[in-house]
């Protein structure tokens, strides 16, 4: 298997230090130092490391609204324009039904694309999810060129929860959507079949990729997740959500109960690769998430270290070429320990260089 990471350095460049919840401003836990600890083991470890190129406004435009990127890109030089704004975009209107059309003031702007108040913008939101965009759109390419077998893209902040148009639980740019669509391009281009299965292993339902590929059958998703009637994010991840039109059985969720063990979630992957194996995906890309941790703080699920490694091993015998893409995980001290026991089970680390002496 040859296998590689992909990462950029601009992730860090988003760097909030609070968020909403539970009616109160708390720290939050999405920091630069979670990317720096996985970038930080990739080069302990001697895997091959790629800088992610620049590749343009193309792939996040092939999943989001023109209206969402402008705003993104734009939206922190606006608010701070404003006399008496923060330096911190947090939104305090939002839309119901009957309220039509675009708005366009700032502070309405700020309501239309957002979820929920979890998402904080700062100054160099920007260049840090459009780095981590480029992140995993640089893995599809290694993946479909065949330069890779699998791949690692080392983003921060993740991605699962933003939908086209709307941004929320410390997500924003939706980068293993952008990456499975790349993919599809690419597959396409070289005239191999067009599917794509996303695997998404975060304790958080992949709210924001599911409605993306709502009513698509060319992309499946799968989630495993621990129960939304009791966790985030409350409004999907039910069992009952399978998807509409073309896409009507391309969408499969498996909530656990809260505190679920690790039998239990392995119990529901053997489920997970069924249905992905039934389907035939030319590329897997998973949205890896390592907040089922029994230490996370989160407390959504209870899957141990070497859990994780059963995790990767069990993922790598499926045999498809693997787009592994970063997502939550908030026990930042033992996010090391986790990705490294991830890659164990995966094969990744003996099949890759190892440095000399190592
Ligand atoms: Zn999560």
């Amino acid at each position: 298997m040859k296998f590689c990471a992909v990462h950029h350095p601009d992730v860090a460049l988003h760097h909030p230090e609070t968020f909403f919840k539970r009616g109160q401003l708390v720290p939050i836990p999405e920091v630069p130092a979670r990317a720096e600890a996985v970038v930080s083991l990739l080069r302990q470890r001697g895997v091959p490391l790629d800088v992610a190129p620049d590749y343009g406004p193309a792939p996040r435009g092939a999943v989001h609204t023109p209206e969402l990127l402008r705003y993104l890109e734009t939206a922190h030089a606006r608010w701070i324009a404003n006399p008496g704004f923060s330096d911190i975009i947090i939104p305090n209107v939002f839309q119901g039904p009957g309220m039509s059309g675009y708005p366009t003031h700032i502070l309405g702007q700020a309501g239309f694309h957002a979820s929920d108040l979890s998402a904080p913008i700062v100054a160099g939101t920007w260049a840090a999810i459009a780095a981590a965009a480029n992140t995993a759109v640089h893995g599809a390419h290694l993946l479909v060129d065949g330069a890779a077998d699998a791949v690692y893209a080392a983003c921060r902040p993740p991605g699962h929860h933003a939908s086209r148009d709307r941004i929320g639980g410390f997500c924003f740019l939706n980068n293993a959507a952008i990456a499975a669509q790349e993919a599809l391009t690419l597959l396409g281009a070289e005239g191999r079949r067009q599917r794509v299965a996303i695997l998404d292993i975060d304790a958080h339902h992949g709210n924001g990729t599911q409605e993306i590929f709502w009513e698509r059958d060319d992309v499946y998703f799968v989630s495993l997740h621990a129960d939304p009637a009791e966790f985030y994010p409350y409004l999907a991840g039910y069992r009952g959500e399978v998807g509409e039109g073309r896409g009507r059985g391309y969408t499969l969720n498996l909530p656990l109960p809260i505190g679920a063990s690790e039998p239990t979630f392995l119990g529901a992957l053997a489920d997970a690769f069924e249905a992905i194996v039934h389907y035939g995906p030319e590329i897997l890309v998973v949205s890896l998430g390592f907040d089922a941790y029994e230490g996370d703080p989160y407390q959504g699920l209870k899957v141990t270290t070497p859990g994780f490694g059963r995790i990767g091993g069990l993922i790598a015998a499926l045999g498809l070429p693997t787009l592994l893409v970063q997502e939550g995980g908030y026990a930042v001290g033992d996010l090391q320990a986790n990705l490294a026991s991830f890659l164990d089970g995966f094969g990744a680390a003996a099949l890759s260089p190892t440095p000399a002496n190592g």
